[in-house]
């Protein structure tokens, strides 16, 4: 099959989803909380750019949703009686990528406002059901289209500014474009809108202005992805519960937390998904057979908890912590470009780890396709008779190497140093002993290569300028993970790594010795203060194990609340 043929089909199989007619029950459900509006042919009902628009159900008449590109409008969608006009973008609160436009004489519509449509989503299970899953098929289907262009970032060919334009608005999944300026389409583009290279990397916006050289929160801005937090005049914002970074761990605390009617705010300094959300393909996560992508996953997980209505900030990175024991709202934190600080009841802490990453031509292709960052039976299987790489001179690769060793042909530790002096003596010696582990000392990886998956490496041996090439379809980067724990106060306890102590181990502090409580599992040196996922000492570093954390913190934060009210 052609990709033209695969996308006609694919269009067909999900058009019922995409698409559905709501019942007269659903109607009856939605009737409330919206207004009947009639509109005349012509009439816009929302232009791209816009946020917060609710939805507008059709009664009678007809609407249609277009993309203005440069002079020239694509039609996306029409809408005809019991059909609804809308897009992921009204469940997230971003910005909508489309205008929407009535096209009969009169057109009687149902207008339900993004706030109550919210509560819908969250109170409504009849109609939120079918209306949430032909969103996200919607969003499904633009993404695959090839004429839609959504954001576009124009860029000179291969710049880092450009990419990281891309990588950001990739990871907060905004349908977008990147043009290159060399190319035809970017030399037409950059005289329509008078951009020379030195404006470059330049975002087109939906109404077709360019922003020159914007800073992410400037993107972010014109996604709608950075809410502000508070009104001009406020000070203080209040939440029951913040949870600090959005990967497995903050997303699945979200779900939870404001499922159960927590005033949930989450921050995450980046894009939601965390580690995960640059994972191509997770084959472990329970419940998904064939492997789900690491941005999908969390993607639907960051969905759900808008659902329920927790709210989200990006790019907003925590800057500091401030505790006070006997408020109510015993957390202060700053937030980047926010004047106003954020006061919490309770804060859970899922900032992740930065694991350090090879510098090796081509590493980011294959990232979870042959390079890993951890070694279990998973990836043990995929090695089963091969060569395999381990790289790293602490405890961690040497373990990696030695239980790696047991199912591959050979084992290949490369080290950047002279020696093993940062592994431990016993287990040194192990990996010395080990007849099928080669210890190559004072060598780097330079370059992977391969199709899909990582087929073979070229190592260097720094003293001596030598390269050699090794087939193998595993590289383990075991060259440490540093926790983002540096914006916290020196109160909440880290091991000798600098990852969160929690539970038992922080019993004996003084803040749990001057309180009538126990710690719970997840909670930290300072009562209703919670860490939970990779940042956490003593944990998995695995995404299901970050999600049950996340979910399991909050069991804690709800008896924190109580204990305190
Ligand atoms: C390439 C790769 C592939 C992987 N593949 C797998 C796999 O196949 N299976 C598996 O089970 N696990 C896999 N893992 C491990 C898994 O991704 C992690 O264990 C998991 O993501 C940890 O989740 P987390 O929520 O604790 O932290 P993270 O995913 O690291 O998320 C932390 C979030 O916090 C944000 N943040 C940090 N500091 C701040 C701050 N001050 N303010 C606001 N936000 C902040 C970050 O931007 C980030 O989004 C992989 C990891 C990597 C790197």
């Amino acid at each position: 099959m052609t990709d033209e043929q695969q996308d006609e089909q694919f269009y067909r199989d999900t058009e019922s989803v995409a698409f559905p007619k709501l019942d007269d029950h659903q109607l009856s459900l939605l009737e409330p909380l919206g207004k009947r509006r009639v509109l005349k042919r012509g009439e816009l009902l929302f232009k791209a750019g816009q946020r917060d628009v609710g939805l507008a159900i059709v009664l009678r008449g007809g609407l249609e949703a277009f993309e203005q590109r440069d002079g020239v409008e694509q039609i996306l969608g029409t809408a005809h009686e019991r059909d609804f006009l809308g897009d992921v973008a009204m469940l997230q609160g971003t910005s909508v990528l489309a205008t929407a436009r009535v096209t009969s004489d009169e057109t009687e519509i149902l207008h339900v406002p993004a706030t109550e449509l919210r509560r819908a989503f969250a109170e409504l299970p009849g109609v939120s059901e079918t209306i949430v899953k032909a969103l996200i098929m919607r969003r499904k289907r633009l993404r695959r289209d090839r004429e839609f262009a959504g954001l576009r970032v124009l860029a000179a060919a291969g710049t880092r500014e450009g990419s990281q334009l891309d990588d950001f608005l990739d990871k907060n999944r905004i349908p977008h474009r990147l043009i290159e300026f060399e190319s035809e389409q970017g030399q037409a583009l950059s005289k329509r809108l008078h951009l020379t290279t030195r404006d470059l990397p330049a975002l087109i916006t939906p109404a077709g202005a360019p922003l020159r050289r914007p800073s992410l929160r400037e993107v972010a801005q014109v996604a709608g992805l950075l809410r502000p937090l508070a009104f001009e005049d406020q000070s203080e914002i209040m939440s029951d519960l913040t949870i600090v970074g959005a990967g497995p761990a903050g997303l699945a605390a979200a779900v939870y937390a404001a499922s159960e009617g927590l005033h949930t705010v989450v921050l995450e300094s980046y894009a939601p998904g965390g580690q995960a959300g640059s994972s191509s393909l997770i084959e472990n996560f329970f419940g998904f057979p064939t492997g789900i992508s690491g941005g999908d996953l969390t993607w639907l997980a960051q969905l759900q908890a808008y659902r329920f209505g927790a709210k989200f900030s990006t790019p907003a990175q925590a800057l500091s912590l401030d505790y006070y024991a006997t408020d109510e709202y015993r957390t202060c934190l700053q937030v980047e470009g926010c004047s106003a600080v954020l006061r919490a009841k309770a804060v859970l802490i899922a900032t992740g780890a930065d694991y350090r990453r090879l510098d090796a031509e081509a590493r980011e292709q294959f990232e979870n396709m042959g390079v890993y960052y951890a070694a279990t039976a998973m990836e043990g299987q995929l090695c089963r008779n091969e060569t395999v790489i381990v790289v790293g001179s602490g405890n961690s690769a040497g373990q990696a190497a030695m239980y790696l060793s047991e199912g591959a042909a050979k084992v290949l530790l490369v080290i950047r140093g002279k020696d093993l002096s940062k592994m431990s003596s016993y287990l040194s010696r192990r990996v010395q002993v080990q007849k099928n582990i080669e210890i190559l000392y004072q060598t780097q990886i330079r370059k992977m290569f391969g199709g899909k998956k990582l087929e073979q490496i070229e190592l260097e041996n720094t003293q001596t300028g030598e390269r050699r090439q090794v087939r193998t379809p595993a590289v383990f980067s075991m060259i440490g993970a540093k926790p983002c724990t540096e914006w916290l106060p020196q109160e909440i306890e880290r091991d000798d790594k600098g990852f969160i102590k929690t539970g038992v181990s922080v019993a004996e502090a003084p803040a749990w010795q001057a309180n009538k409580h126990q710690p719970s599992p997840l909670e930290t040196s300072l009562p209703g203060i919670f860490a939970a996922g990779d940042v956490r000492s003593g944990s998995v570093k695995r995404c299901a194990a970050a999600v049950g954390e996340g979910g399991m913190a909050i069991a804690g934060v709800q008896l924190r609340l109580a204990s305190s009210s």
